[in-house]
């Protein structure tokens, strides 16, 4: 059968008048028939129609879908056109190929797709691609229609097919991108039948992630590489309710959609001017054709051969077999790795499931069309290694993990070694800690790619954190030694100081400061001896002697207040006073006879005690070199800013009176009794 351009009697029987101001729109025209030619009436009949002479100002739309999803019913409801839709009566199949009506009152082509179950037969299966490639490539809406339950099923929906259109499209067409943006196109998606229960935006998402799916896998032209799909196309989405159980709604609907195909001025405008492909309606048809041509003769859409079918099938069935084993074989080492395991061997183990799942495949898959068994072979190497490549990341943390442990534990026992050279103990642990890590690492390596067994990463990583820990346990070390040395810096200080205060003259605080900072050097220099082998570094010895030298004259004053705490010092002061009150110049206690100067004894006695209290007042060496440098204090261990100048004093003026009062009393005490013991002589 020829092409034919159709009178539009049988549109009549669609329900659709011929209007008499619109000559000629309600023909159609079969652009493709189903010898798969091209029609040479298109541009007459774009004559007919009027829009020979419109220039840019027609828009194509076409649709796209599995049979009998109310693809023309839609269109005709939509576009006022007559294609044929399918009799419930008869069941009768409509006449295959690709027709074409003008819009009612607007200049829009449009065209619908008629042919029997693609999946049925393999003739069918090569035109429905042929055509689908064709709508898409030469339209600028392609409305997809689907029912609702046929999305998320990647069969059901045809995408399968769309995957395939998608790939030789973007190898005809893809390139002249680059030079022109005109080849945009509209992805339309118009669900049917929506019961409502599954949200739009649901749907919408399963779709778009469906598409993104399919365009990720494409194998694009290498100068294509990196084109995304949004480079191409923009996806629309919409769902229209049942037809029969929601008549009134369905046609509200349409009516909507309707809109958005007419109204310039409607917010959704479908035909916008980037999907337009800039030819001037009276190219269309030669333009048209030339897609079809290329259409034709492009060999990747041609069907596989019986051979590779069944080489697919079997192939799939044969890596389904070995995939099946091999899964049970990675599942048993799945739970152990995920609660945190080392897994002895796992590389090993890792290595074999692998090469039997491989092995099993070649046997019975390598005797099918090679091209069908590689492709095949590569699918099932990268699902093998999707599974093995979490074990193997989930040994390298837990690897990391127990490495550390041991690292930690390592240097702990070693502390407890005598005499232990801290960074020895560490840097053998370290040594130790990475050689665990990486000898395991090498291991549970599966195959000799690089990028997708690379445990370098978990290595540097596992080093930062030996870093830390290391610089812990040293900073803990060296506070640790701190307080030991500052501990025997009191012991040391203790009696050489309590002596000096309890023997009092000019150079008591010379002789104090003097044994403070013999001990001190001691200690700075005990500090320094063990610190060599801590790897400390200058900033944390700079901090630690300051903190040490600071904690060294904290201690001293604390030993000096317990000294001169009142009652001790009274004692002192009561000692020093009676050693020269009552006793004489050998230590003899003397017996006071009423002619003895008891009144000029006492008062040189009582000055020379008094003399003392602003010698103990004040810490002050007669000789100058001996003053204390105090370091910057830091107020490091939450001190209050400390006042080393204040810390100098001894005793307040407040408090030195109220010393020499309580003094005075006691003396006056002693004098009075020295007066008492003469009465009672001369009394005897
Ligand atoms: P096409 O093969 O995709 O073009 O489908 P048709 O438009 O020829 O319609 C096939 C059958 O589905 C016809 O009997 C229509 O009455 C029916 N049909 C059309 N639209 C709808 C719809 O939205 N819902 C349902 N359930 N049936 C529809
Ligand atoms: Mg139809």
């Amino acid at each position: 059968s020829s092409p034919v351009s159709q009178a539009s009697g049988k549109a009549v029987l669609n329900g659709h008048v011929p209007s008499a101001t619109n000559a000629g729109t309600s023909d159609r025209v079969q652009i493709i028939n189903d010898a798969k030619e091209f029609t040479q009436e298109l541009n007459p009949q774009l004559s007919t129609w009027g829009l020979r002479d419109a220039g840019f100002d027609y828009d194509i739309v076409a649709v796209f879908g599995s049979q009998s999803t109310g693809k023309s019913t839609l269109l005709n409801r939509l576009f006022g056109t007559n294609f044929d839709v399918m009799d419930e009566s008869q069941r009768q199949q409509t006449t295959k190929g690709i027709w074409m009506c003008r819009g009612r009152d607007m200049n829009v082509l449009v065209m619908d797709v008629e042919g029997t179950d693609g999946r049925e037969r393999g003739e069918d299966q090569d035109f429905e691609r042929k055509s689908a490639l064709f709508s898409l490539a030469s339209s600028e809406i392609l409305i997809i229609n689907l029912w609702e339950h046929q999305v998320g099923l990647y069969q059901g929906a045809n995408m399968g097919l769309l995957k395939t259109v998608f790939e030789v499209n973007l190898g005809l067409f893809g390139k002249k991108t680059q030079d022109s943006a005109n080849q945009r196109t509209l992805l339309l998606f118009v669900i049917r039948d929506h019961i409502g229960t599954t949200p739009l935006a649901n749907l919408q998402a399963t779709l778009t992630a469906d598409l993104q799916r399919i365009w990720d896998s494409l194998s694009k032209p290498a100068e294509l590489q990196d084109r995304k799909l949004a480079d191409y196309f923009d996806l629309a989405f919409t769902a229209l309710p049942h037809k029969v159980l929601a008549a009134e709604k369905f046609e509200s609907e349409v009516q909507a959609l309707r809109k958005r195909f007419v109204d310039k001025s409607n917010e959704g405008y479908l035909f916008k001017p980037a999907y337009h492909k800039r030819i001037p309606a009276d190219g269309v048809a030669f333009y048209m054709e030339g897609i079809w041509e290329q259409v034709q003769t492009n060999k990747d859409l041609d069907l596989p051969t019986q051979q590779e079918l069944l080489a697919q099938f079997r192939c799939d069935e044969i890596s389904a077999g070995a995939s099946a084993e091999f899964n049970e074989q990675a599942k048993s080492q799945k739970r152990p790795v995920e609660a945190g395991r080392v897994v002895d061997g796992l590389g090993g183990m890792m290595r074999s499931w692998r090469e039997q799942a491989l092995t099993r495949y070649d046997r019975d898959a390598s005797r099918y069309h090679q091209g069908v068994y590689k492709r095949k072979r590569a699918d099932l190497l990268a699902a093998l290694d999707s599974t093995l490549s979490p074990l193997f990341v989930g040994q390298l943390k837990n690897l990391h993990k127990a490495s550390l442990v041991a690292f930690k534990k390592e240097i702990l026992d070693g502390l407890h070694t005598e005499g232990y050279n801290f960074a020895d103990v560490v840097g053998q642990a370290r040594n130790r800690c990475e050689k665990r890590f990486v000898d395991g690492a090498k291991e549970a390596v599966v195959a000799e790619d690089e990028a997708a067994w690379n445990w370098e990463e978990e290595l540097s990583l596992l080093k930062e954190e030996i870093k830390l820990v290391a610089d812990q346990l040293r900073k803990d070390e060296t506070k640790k030694m701190v307080n030991t040395i500052e501990r025997n810096f009191k012991k040391f200080i203790a009696e050489p100081v309590d002596l000096n205060l309890s023997k009092a003259g000019p150079d008591m605080w010379d002789n104090i400061l003097r044994t403070f900072k013999e001990t001190l050097e001691k200690s700075e220099s005990s500090y320094l001896t063990k610190a060599r082998s801590f790897d400390c570094t200058d900033e944390e010895n700079t901090t630690a002697l300051a903190t040490l030298r600071q904690r060294a004259w904290i201690a001293l004053r604390a030993k000096i207040d317990e000294q001169t705490a009142d009652t001790v010092i009274l004692g002192k002061l009561r000692a020093y006073f009676e050693e020269r009150f009552r006793y004489d110049e050998n230590g003899v206690p003397r017996v006071w006879r009423p002619d003895d100067d008891i009144d000029g004894a006492f008062k040189k006695a009582k000055d020379q005690t008094l003399e003392l209290i602003p010698l103990y007042s004040k810490i002050a060496p007669t000789d100058p070199s001996l003053e204390f440098t105090p370091p910057a204090f830091s107020t490091d261990e939450q001190d209050e800013e400390f006042d080393f100048a204040a810390s100098l004093t001894v005793f307040s003026e407040t408090k030195a009176h109220d010393i020499i009062n309580r003094f005075r009393r006691e003396a006056d005490a002693y004098y009075v009794e020295a007066k008492r013991s003469t009465v009672s002589s001369i009394a005897q």
